[in-house]
């Protein structure tokens, strides 16, 4: 490609609002451009990324043995409502309708329309077992599209889906899922790590995430110091904590005027806020339900929303609804005679004389006790808190430890929640008729591309690993248009390259040098030539290797054979 010919030039944008490294990046190096929130148009060099990454997927996908496929981006309402899901998403699935008054959406995954498939089309165990993937478009309509192609409203994902007869031949498939995986970003050069994760809006019952390691990622992972336990911190557990000391205090009622605050009654008191306890009220299916942590510890909203009878997604009281349920206002509730089912964090329920509120405003309680003065049922006392670093790690091994990262892929045991509902079933050799247990696994394809520069770049701009680069080589010709020399070297680098099937990007344009070289740092092809009049006197061209300091004199020939690796 001549860059001259290159629709958009580099670095003439400059977006103040890009909040992380990758956007601001991709939008200097003429990448992609903004069309609406959340919508993104990818300009040439971008395009040519994605088509990168993508050649990877599909080739370790189609090694793994499953078979590409592409399903419409518009689904009917019907198949949603088989599931379910049509009243269960909330307003991140676009619903609308056709000239026919007809209910449609914009699909943000696919597992209804190929369990249609696979139930119109596959009938026997000899069929089985069978995986689907496409490279589609997706639409969520997201509360809050950021960092943007990371976090869009339109992007490209991978989906596979996987049947299977038994739960054996499930972990085969799910296990080569994994693999699959790890070889593809792998392959892209990226730092990243497999962790056990929350199932969300998708369903079933285990499921693992795969994060690009990057300071700038959304969510938390927490990982122990020893041993392999890694999990988003939406799912992530503690150890179990060490057994409840014996109350070794009288319960006694305190006047806390104007205190409600953990901090203020901490203050107030001279206590620790791990000695502590605070009460949350959520809706319950029917009444309020009170939720109890460590005042230390924060409430994990995902882990809260799957106790039974809460509502999910969780939803917390208003003021004047815990007043009527509890006899006095939210900084003044403890679960010391709390007429409302309460649910204790296990590391809360640990705790012997601690300090919470008496349910009355304007008092607080110190050296309450579990039993002798509110009684806890084992079925109440849960884990819904977010872990910290330096609990004790789950595995018995060390502590745990946080890292951040960009979630890229996430694969999902699904069991029968689709199968079921859509009644998909196939005969088995005995003629029994058996209901498949599916897999499914994502991968956001243009929010790889992202990740893979927010782990890429330095102060001068986008360093690409080379199995994903838009090119190879760029040609840096100085005075082009001026200097013949400089244009038969350049050219003849640049067909030499061509012929032999090397992607490069030929910098042909009438600017000053600085200009160029800045934006040949700012695009970040591996391998750089550098063709000027002085160097061609002495039969020389200047390499340099984007991830190296230095540049080198070196005939045109010998520079080539670095960038075909020789
Ligand atoms: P997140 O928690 O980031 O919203 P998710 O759990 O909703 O992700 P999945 O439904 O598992 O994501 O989708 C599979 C993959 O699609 C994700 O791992 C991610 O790489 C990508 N993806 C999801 N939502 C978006 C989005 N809004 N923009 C770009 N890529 C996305
Ligand atoms: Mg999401």
């Amino acid at each position: 490609m001549r860059q001259s010919q290159l629709l958009v030039p580099t670095i003439k944008e400059n977006p103040a609002d890009a909040e992380v490294a990758s956007h601001r990046l991709m939008l200097r190096a003429g990448l992609i451009r903004q069309v609406a929130s959340g919508l993104y148009t990818w300009l040439p060099t971008g395009l040519r990324v994605i088509r990168q990454v993508e050649a990877i997927i599909r080739e370790e996908l189609n090694r793994s043995g499953a078979q590409e496929v592409l399903m419409p981006v518009v689904q009917p309402a019907e198949l949603w409502h088989e599931t379910g899901r049509w009243t269960k998403m909330g307003p991140e699935l676009l619903r609308f309708q056709d000239r026919h008054d007809r209910d449609f959406c914009l699909g943000p995954t696919h597992e209804e329309i190929i369990t249609d498939l696979f139930r119109r089309e596959v009938h026997s165990y000899r069929q089985m077992p069978c995986n689907f993937y496409q490279i589609q478009t997706k639409f969520r309509d997201e509360i809050r599209p950021r960092f943007g192609v990371m976090r869009a409203r339109e992007f490209t994902m991978k989906d596979a889906y996987s049947f299977d007869l038994d739960e054996a031949s499930f972990a085969d498939t799910y296990r080569e899922m994994y693999d699959c995986y790890s070889r593809i970003l792998t392959r892209m050069a990226l730092d990243f790590r497999a962790v056990d994760a929350d199932t969300g809006n998708i369903g079933g019952a285990n499921s693992h995430e795969f994060h690009v390691l990057a300071e700038s990622g959304e969510d938390v992972i927490a990982y122990a110091t020893g041993g392999d336990y890694a999990a988003n911190l939406e799912k992530a557990e503690a150890a179990l904590p060490e057994p409840r000391p014996k109350p070794g205090q009288q319960l006694e009622k305190v006047a806390t005027p104007g205190v409600s605050s953990i901090a203020e009654v901490c203050d107030f008191l001279g206590v620790e806020p791990a000695q502590t306890v605070k009460t949350l009220m959520v809706r319950g299916e029917e009444n309020l339900v009170a939720l109890v942590v460590r005042g230390d510890h924060e409430l994990n909203e995902l882990k809260a929303a799957r106790l039974p009878g809460v509502v999910d997604p969780l939803a917390f009281a208003g003021d004047d609804e815990v007043l009527a349920a509890m006899g006095s206002r939210p900084g003044s509730i403890g679960p010391i005679g709390c007429s409302v089912p309460c649910f204790v964090d296990r590391e809360a329920a640990a705790l012997a004389d601690f300090v919470c509120g008496a349910n009355e405003d304007n008092f607080h309680l110190t050296g309450a006790n579990w039993e002798r003065d509110a009684t806890l049922d084992a079925g109440l006392v849960v884990d819904i808190r977010n872990v910290l670093e330096g609990d004790k790690a789950p595995n018995g091994q060390g502590t745990l430890k946080f890292l951040r990262g960009i979630e890229v892929g996430h694969i999902f045991q699904l069991g029968t929640v689709y199968s079921e509902p859509l009644q998909a079933t196939v005969l088995d050799g005995q003629g029994n008729s058996v209901t498949p247990i599916m897999g499914c696994y994502g991968m956001g394809v243009t929010r790889l591309v992202a990740a893979i520069i927010e782990q890429n770049h330095d102060e001068a701009g986008i360093v690409w690993p080379e199995p994903v680069a838009p090119y190879l080589v760029h040609i840096v010709a100085l005075n082009y248009e001026k200097s013949e020399a400089v244009r038969a070297a350049a050219d003849d680098l640049y067909e030499t390259c061509v012929k032999a099937g090397i992607a490069a990007l030929l910098d042909d344009r009438d600017e000053r040098p600085g200009v160029k070289f800045a934006e040949a740092d700012l695009l970040g092809i591996p391998h750089r030539i550098v063709v000027g009049e002085r160097g061609l006197k002495q039969g020389n061209v200047e390499y340099r290797y984007r991830r190296e300091p230095d540049n080198q004199a070196l005939t045109p020939e010998a520079a080539l054979q670095r960038v075909a690796g020789d």
